[in-house]
Parts: structure tokens; C-alpha cells; sequence
């Protein structure tokens, strides 16, 4: 078999290799024993105020490093678990691995005296649209959060527009049971299915993620900054707040903050991760900040 070569940058982030034609077709059966295996692991991707750089959260990010094929990437092996009945085991074993990783880090922030808020950290986790008519899952999900100590007010469960808004009768009537439950919940990839725009009024989303797409051609299209803004506006006389991905340059992140945008996540700001390259990042990310302020400080 012709395997792609290991690129070292490509594992920096956790991230996959890019999917090649040489890498074989991976079966339903592969995707099954990679869960009863647990071989599927997360990364975590920091999410920070726009402005104040402070961290709010993180987002786990399933992760599949094939013991032959190398990294495949989530968008495969979440559309074969989603189309063979595997996604809510998929969406179990990711809840097991980061609801202790979530304590945990919660604890260790609470101890450290720079980190102010740590009871108002955010682990937000994507849920796939076919799960969402599945109320079973969701007592399991609330089982487990119980079970490992962490308030359902703390996890974000992150909705695609698209899956979220394919039937908003049906999504509106569990939406609003989770989050009188308690769960917070994001619309992921917004602004890629417009005709949601108006349904969004009624739909209890307490944070729009606006998608990447639009984030990163802001600096080069017009239109990808008037959606921006769009979303931004609406969001906000919605009462939600808005989170944008894909944030890639300071210069984007400068556009968001002129915008008014709350949160921010994106490369520049951090990349998924494993759970053990965390320390690191919060290290970098200080030294970061703080030159940033003295910067600020010289320019007065
Ligand atoms: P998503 O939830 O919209 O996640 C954002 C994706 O953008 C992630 O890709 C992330 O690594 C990537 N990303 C973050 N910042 C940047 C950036 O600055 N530039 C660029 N180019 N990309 C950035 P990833 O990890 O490959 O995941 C792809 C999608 O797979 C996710 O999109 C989500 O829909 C799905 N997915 C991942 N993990 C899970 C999971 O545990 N459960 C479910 N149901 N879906 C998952
Ligand atoms: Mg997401
Ligand atoms: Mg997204
Ligand atoms: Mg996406």
C-alpha cells in the first residue's frame, strides 16, 4: 500500500494528515472497532474573548490516528458513524475522555492564581444531527456529566446550522429541553444555510459560531465581511453571543474586534491539541499577552 509520508508539521496540531487517494477506503467496521478500541481521541481547541484574550473554554475535537492509514480525518469518520449508527458511541466516548480531562483542568486552574474564573470554563462538544431526535443519548450525556462532578451549565453542545435547522419543529421542541436542563448550546458553521437567518429567533442557541468560511476570507472579500456583520447584528439583538472559527491572522482578529464579535478560536490564537500540550499553550499564550501589553504600552 502506497501510505502517505508523515508530515512532522501536520501532527504539531493534532490535526490529520490531508486525506489522499492513497489512504484505502475506511469501512463502518473500522470506524466500530476504532470506538470499542478507543483509538478515537480528542484534541482541545482553545476558545478566548475577542478582546480581552482570556481564556473561556475549550472544544473537543475527535481525533483517529489509524495504526496503518495515519491520521484520518473527522470529517470521514464522523460521516461513516453517522451514516451506520455508530455516532452516539462516537458521541459517548468523546463525553468519557473529556469530562475528567475537563475536572481536572478545571481544579488545577482554580489553584492557579492567575486564572480568575475557572468555575465559569466552558467545554463545548460537537453533537451531530442525526443524534439530535435521540433522547436517550442526551440522559446518557447528563448521566455522565453527573457521574464525573461537572455542571451541565458548563458543557456547550455545538449544533451545525444545517442539522440543527433541517426540521427547527423538531430541533426547537429538544433544543429547549436541553437547555432547561441546563446545557448551553452553540450553532456551529452559521451563515452556510441562510434560510435559517429568521429561525434562529425562536431557537434557544445561546452562542452563533460563525463559520470559517466567512472568517477566513474576511480579509479579501466584501461579502464575507457584510455575513460577518450580519450574523454579529442579529445574534446580538438575539441576546446570544457570537464566537467566530477559523480566526487564522492578527488582522482578522482585529476586524472581529472592531465588529464586536465576543469569542474568538481559530490557529492564531490556538491550535487543537492533545490534552497533555495544554500547559504549554497557557505558558506561550501569557508571554504572548503580555507582550502584547507592553506593546500597547509603548504606543501610548
Ligand atoms: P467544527 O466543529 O466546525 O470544528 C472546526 C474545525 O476547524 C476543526 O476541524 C478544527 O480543527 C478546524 N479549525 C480550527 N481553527 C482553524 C483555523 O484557524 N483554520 C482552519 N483552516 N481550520 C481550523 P476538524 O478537527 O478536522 O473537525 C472537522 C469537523 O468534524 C468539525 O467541524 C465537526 O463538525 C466534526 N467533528 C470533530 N469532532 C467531532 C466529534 O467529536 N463529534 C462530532 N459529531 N463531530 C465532530
Ligand atoms: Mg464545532
Ligand atoms: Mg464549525
Ligand atoms: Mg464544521
Amino acid at each position: 500500500i502506497d501510505l502517505p509520508s508523515l508530515n512532522p508539521t501536520d501532527l504539531l496540531d493534532g490535526q490529520h494528515l490531508q486525506s489522499s487517494s492513497s489512504v484505502p477506503a475506511i469501512t463502518a467496521a473500522d470506524v466500530a472497532q476504532a470506538i470499542s478500541n478507543r483509538e478515537i481521541t480528542l484534541a482541545y481547541q482553545p476558545k478566548v474573548g475577542c478582546i480581552s484574550g482570556e481564556l473561556m473554554g475549550f472544544e473537543a475535537l475527535a481525533r483517529w490516528n489509524h495504526p496503518e492509514y495515519g491520521f484520518i480525518a473527522p470529517d470521514v469518520f464522523i460521516a461513516i458513524a453517522e451514516q451506520n449508527h455508530l455516532i452516539d458511541d462516537l458521541t459517548l466516548l468523546v463525553f468519557e475522555q473529556a469530562l475528567p480531562w475537563f475536572n481536572q483542568f478545571c481544579q488545577q486552574q482554580r489553584q492557579n492564581p492567575t486564572t480568575a474564573q475557572a468555575n465559569q470554563l466552558i467545554c463545548s462538544i460537537n453533537i451531530s444531527a442525526v443524534s439530535l431526535r435521540n433522547l436517550k443519548l442526551f440522559h446518557q450525556i447528563e448521566a455522565l456529566c453527573v457521574s464525573h462532578g461537572v455542571k451541565l451549565h458548563s458543557i456547550m453542545l455545538e449544533l451545525t446550522e444545517t442539522g440543527a435547522m433541517d426540521d427547527p419543529v423538531a430541533s426547537l421542541d429538544i433544543l429547549t429541553r436541553l437547555r432547561m436542563k441546563g446545557f448551553q448550546l452553540s450553532i456551529d458553521d452559521f451563515g452556510t444555510g441562510f434560510s435559517s437567518m429568521l429561525q434562529l429567533v425562536r431557537m434557544p442557541f445561546s452562542e452563533v459560531k460563525v463559520d470559517k468560511s466567512f472568517v477566513m476570507t474576511a480579509q479579501q472579500s466584501r461579502e464575507s465581511r457584510l455575513v460577518i456583520q450580519a450574523i454579529i447584528e442579529l445574534a446580538h439583538s438575539l441576546d446570544m453571543k457570537v464566537i467566530a472559527e477559523g480566526i487564522e491572522d492578527y488582522a482578522t482578529l482585529q476586524f472581529l474586534q472592531q465588529q464586536g464579535c465576543d469569542k474568538a478560536q481559530g490557529f492564531f490564537i490556538g491550535r487543537p491539541v492533545p490534552a497533555d500540550e495544554i500547559d504549554q499553550w497557557l505558558q506561550q499564550r501569557k508571554l504572548a499577552l503580555e507582550q502584547q501589553r507592553l506593546k500597547a504600552l509603548e504606543s501610548l
